[in-house]
């Protein structure tokens, strides 16, 4: 796939409705680089409704045009838009890093997720199986009743918005995994940039209308603003031309959307992936045989990107005892000599401070890392409690967003259990454990099976496979809706509805269940899958 993007490094400062590149009226918002303490320029001043408004209406009128694409031309258009990417790698990873202050491997990595992603779902909409095609034939002899022809297919919900996520400048933003899973379902999609990488955001957005106009699909199809979330944001989520939202962040901004959402006279889903913690659960027999291993491990994967992932390990369950003993200790040890490392946004730093402060008062501190430099600068902490404390206690389960964990200690097999039934949803629980642990696992199996979305042994959470298999989801609060994950070839499912046709006329049947499967696709006829 060729580039198609046009120059590429001079940002504008402006957001894109449509094709057509727009400045906003409201307040300026500029980057900070928080590695160096300083603003970038250009200032990006925020959209308002009437912003909104038009990039909806754009939206909307390019749905019908979009959505009856076939799948070759939708992957053709997501190819377009990872080439587009590539052919500007240097500038948007020069902007990026600057703007998130994440090191420059971390975000060449994203850059080489974001593609990845969109040449995901590109395969997705090759293979086909996302049609959900389905035909049962009809039964005009059956008694006592006849059957009918019925028939099965997704089609896609209509305009999404989505919200960038603001610790995936690249591959939980403009072009992210919400986007692309969208517009692979064949809905045209409306961005919030996220305030702390506009620049990132922009140069992407450029990306995405290149590839809209060298694909020759309809501008409306992908349109980026800026705003603020409660003005611009709540205005895209109650317009009725959208259909659907994709989220990452809070829990109290996932929240307010889900709330907004519900409060339309057309209510629509909510894709929010809010709070998680992600309990890591040692069991005996791992902690004896290698428990220094495992606090140095534990370390390496709190502090990375300051913590800032939604998959940290906030909390580790195991049974007191040596083994446990020698795994603080060596967690400690790594902790202390771990650097301070730039958080996101000066929001973010704050918030964090306030979290571990307020961790302080209820559980007692193991250790800290170095001491920062600047204020917005991760100090990374380690806290302790038992079990019937943490039992007692909301606070001490509350996402502290940073390199912050929480050690529980129990008495016994029964209480770590108890700590595991009363968790809230998660993304992830991990186990990690030896031979001899496996009858006490496999009794913890079935409950982290109804906490979280991604059970996991012998690893750490941190670090998300983009695969046809992974779920990057859970019960609330770690999602606003755990049947789903926005990562992954599943992700594509939320953006989808079924839709059944019942004796239609041959003429007008859709090519995914037509006679003769002229797409050659995996259908399920009469219950069985067969690419007859
Ligand atoms: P955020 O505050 O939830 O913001 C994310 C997006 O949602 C922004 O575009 C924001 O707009 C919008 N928004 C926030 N509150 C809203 C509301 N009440 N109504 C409408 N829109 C709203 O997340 P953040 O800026 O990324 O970081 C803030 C905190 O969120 C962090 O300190 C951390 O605790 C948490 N967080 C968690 C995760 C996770 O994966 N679990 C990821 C990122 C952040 P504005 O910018 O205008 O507010």
């Amino acid at each position: 796939m060729t580039a198609t993007i046009s120059a590429t490094a001079r940002l504008t400062g402006q957001m894109i409705i449509a094709g057509a590149y727009v400045r906003g009226t409201g307040t300026e918002i500029r980057a900070f680089d928080p590695a160096a303490g300083r603003t970038l320029d250009p200032a990006y001043p925020h959209g308002d409704g009437t912003h909104a408004d038009a990039a909806c209406a754009a939206a909307a009128d390019a749905f019908a045009a979009y959505r009856a694409t076939t799948s070759e031309q939708r992957a053709q258009f997501l190819d377009a838009i990872a080439a587009n990417i590539e052919a500007i790698s240097e500038p948007l990873v020069d902007r990026a890093v600057a703007e998130s202050g994440l090191p420059r491997a971390r975000i060449t990595g994203e850059v080489g997720r974001t593609t990845g992603q969109l040449r995901l779902f590109a395969s997705v909409l090759r293979e086909g199986s996302w049609n959900g095609a389905r035909i049962d034939p009809a039964m005009p002899e059956r008694t006592p009743l006849p059957r009918p022809d019925i028939r099965q297919r997704f089609v896609p919900l209509g305009p999404v918005a989505v919200f960038s996520a603001s610790n995936f400048p690249l591959a939980f933003s403009v072009a992210g995994g919400d986007t692309a899973s969208a517009l692979a379902a064949g809905c045209p999609v409306v961005v919030k940039g996220h305030d702390a990488h506009p620049g990132t955001s922009e140069l992407v957005g450029r990306a995405i209308t290149d590839a809209v106009a060298s694909s020759g699909l309809p501008a409306g199809t992908f349109s980026l603003l800026f705003g603020s979330g409660p003005g611009l944001g709540t205005e895209l989520v109650s317009d009725p031309r959208i259909k659907a939202v994709g989220f990452t962040g809070s829990r109290s901004g996932g929240l307010a959307l889900v709330a907004a959402a519900a409060a339309r006279p057309e209510p629509i889903p909510v894709y929010a992936e809010m709070s998680s913690i992600n309990p890591v659960f040692l069991l005996d027999g791992a902690l004896d045989s290698r428990g220094g291993d495992l606090g140095r491990a534990f370390v390496g994967s709190l502090t990375m990107g300051s913590g800032q992932f939604c998959t940290n390990p906030g909390l580790v369950i195991a049974i007191d005892g040596p083994g446990l003993d020698a795994f603080v200790a060596a967690a400690a040890e790594a902790l202390v000599a771990a650097p301070a490392t730039p958080m996101l946004t000066p929001t973010i730093a704050q918030n964090y401070a306030t979290g571990v402060e307020a961790l302080s008062q209820s559980a007692e501190l193991v250790a800290r890392g170095l001491p920062p430099e600047r204020e917005t600068a991760c100090h990374a902490a380690l806290f302790t409690t038992d079990a019937p404390t943490f039992l007692a206690s909301e606070e001490l389960q509350a996402e502290v967003f940073g390199s912050s964990s929480l050690i529980v200690r129990c008495a016994d097999a029964d209480q770590m259990r108890a700590v595991a039934q009363r968790i809230e949803g998660q993304l992830t629980a991990t186990v990690h454990a030896d031979e001899s642990d496996l009858e006490d696992a496999a009794r913890l199996l079935p409950l982290l099976e109804l906490k979280a979305g991604r059970i996991l042994f012998d690893g750490w959470p941190t670090g998300v496979e983009v695969s046809h298999a992974m779920v990057h989801g859970g019960p609330f609060p770690a999602t606003s809706d755990s049947r789903t994950t926005s990562v992954g070839a599943r992700a594509i499912e939320r953006y989808l509805r079924p839709v059944c046709y019942q004796n239609l006329p041959k003429s007008l049947l859709p090519s995914a269940i037509a006679d003769g499967n002229p797409d050659r696709l995996w259908r399920r006829i009469d219950g069985r899958l067969t690419q007859d």
